[in-house]
């Protein structure tokens, strides 16, 4: 049987995340933007209602969402503003891998400690390696009962606010795929440091930075799950994230569509408002469509996650379809706002820059193609 009418508790988280995006972030998100301010107040705010670290068991104090909850509330905060939306879901990424491989000691520790407020967050890109998971180099040589770590990790959410990082190495140089392990690194460790804060075109209140690690000395217990186990973990991870990013980018997209078809229905041009022209009422017509498309994929997604099926193929689909969908609905919306669109004064603009890193973290468009091609030909 297929059902997909959400439960009244459901009903209930989205509207509280709606209310909460409405009257806490969008009053804000233009100069969020403007001065590339992290969102450190919405994120106390969100704290007191509970909308961070959703995807905490309850056992560790968090609200032990399911990931079509998260996709709700991905949703609705993505459509005030999505920089907002990935400073604040940011710990949701970095408490997979804890949940996923760590041990209940290690769930102890790292779990509560961002329910208790600490933010995290996940790192896995190099600059030599990002679509190419398995050719990083950041190297963690096992030296009795510790590990010593170096290399470093770039575009990393929320770094320069995180007190500690889900960090991916290499333990074996020489095999590719298991010779990658996953370590939780302190902020405070000597040798880790934040080497660069980025100024960017999008999502400009979220902090991207890059880490370093010089000789920074970690003890056996802080490596989540066993040696060599770190690729196929972060695998898994994404997974289990990408229905949830889909989400946000429904978010943006929904966002664009309903100030575009504002707009059309007021902006009057050779005597009628612009939506009565085809050509305009079209590109609406097929946002609401690619919307619809999109949630029900990254829906679908969740679904699986949540029924204890993650599924690398429905999670492609609705990562690949939902940011290009988004990117074009963001496009579009200018277009019909026309000259006003290219202007800061209203909003589209900023959701056309927003929009555009839907295509490319979590896996660009063009892996998520990869994967599913790969996933076909497999039969
Ligand atoms: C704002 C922002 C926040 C981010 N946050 C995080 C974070 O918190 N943690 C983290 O670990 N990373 C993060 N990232 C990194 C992100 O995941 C990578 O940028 C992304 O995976 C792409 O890697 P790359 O930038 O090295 O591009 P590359 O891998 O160099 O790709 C460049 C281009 O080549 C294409 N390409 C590469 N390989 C193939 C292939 N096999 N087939 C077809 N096309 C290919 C890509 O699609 C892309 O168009 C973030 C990035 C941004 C921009």
């Amino acid at each position: 049987m297929i059902d997909f009418a959400l439960t009244d508790e459901q009903l209930m988280l989205r509207r509280m995340a709606h209310d909460f995006a409405e009257k806490e972030i969008v009053p804000v998100a233009e100069e969020l933007d403007r001065e590339a301010k992290f969102p450190h107040e919405i994120i106390a705010k969100a704290r007191e209602v509970g909308l961070i670290n959703i995807n905490i068991p309850e056992e560790y104090g968090g609200l032990g969402a399911s990931v079509l909850e998260e996709c709700l509330i991905a949703e609705e905060i993505s459509w005030a503003c999505s920089g907002v939306g990935t400073a604040l879901m940011i710990n949701n990424l970095a408490a997979v891998p804890i949940k996923l491989v760590g041990t209940e000691e290690q769930k102890k520790e790292w779990l509560s400690r961002m329910v208790e407020g600490e933010l995290a967050s996940y790192a896995v890109t190099e600059p030599n390696a990002g679509s190419d998971v398995a050719a990083m180099e950041a190297f963690a040589e096992k030296r009795g009962n510790e590990y010593v770590l170096n290399g470093s990790k770039t575009f990393i959410s929320n770094a320069s606010e995180a007190s500690f990082f889900v960090v991916f190495a290499r333990t074996d140089r020489e095999d590719r795929y298991k010779g990658i392990s996953c370590f939780i690194v302190e902020r405070d460790r000597e040798g880790f440091s934040v080497s660069k804060k980025f100024d960017k075109l999008g999502q400009r209140c979220a902090d991207t930075a890059e880490i370093s690690l010089e000789d920074v000395v970690i003890p056996e217990e802080n490596r989540l799950g066993p040696e060599g186990s770190g690729f196929l973990t972060a695998m898994r991870v994404f997974d289990i994230s990408r229905p949830t990013v889909s989400a946000a980018a429904v978010g943006v997209a929904r966002r664009a569509m309903e100030e575009a078809l504002r707009y059309s229905q007021e902006r009057v041009a050779f005597s009628q408002p612009i939506v009565r022209f085809q050509a305009v009422g079209h590109m609406l017509a097929d946002m609401a469509i690619n919307i619809e498309a999109a949630r029900l994929l990254a829906w679908k997604a969740a679904w699986n996650v949540d029924r204890g099926q993650p599924d690398t193929r429905a999670a492609a689909f609705a990562k690949a379809f939902a940011a290009d969908m988004a990117m074009k609905a963001c496009v579009d919306a200018v277009q019909i706002f026309g000259g006003y669109g290219y202007m800061k004064e209203y909003p589209v603009e900023k959701l056309m820059r927003d929009v555009k890193v839907f295509q490319i973290y979590e896996g660009t468009s063009q892996i998520q193609r990869n994967i599913i091609v790969r996933e076909l030909t497999r039969g």
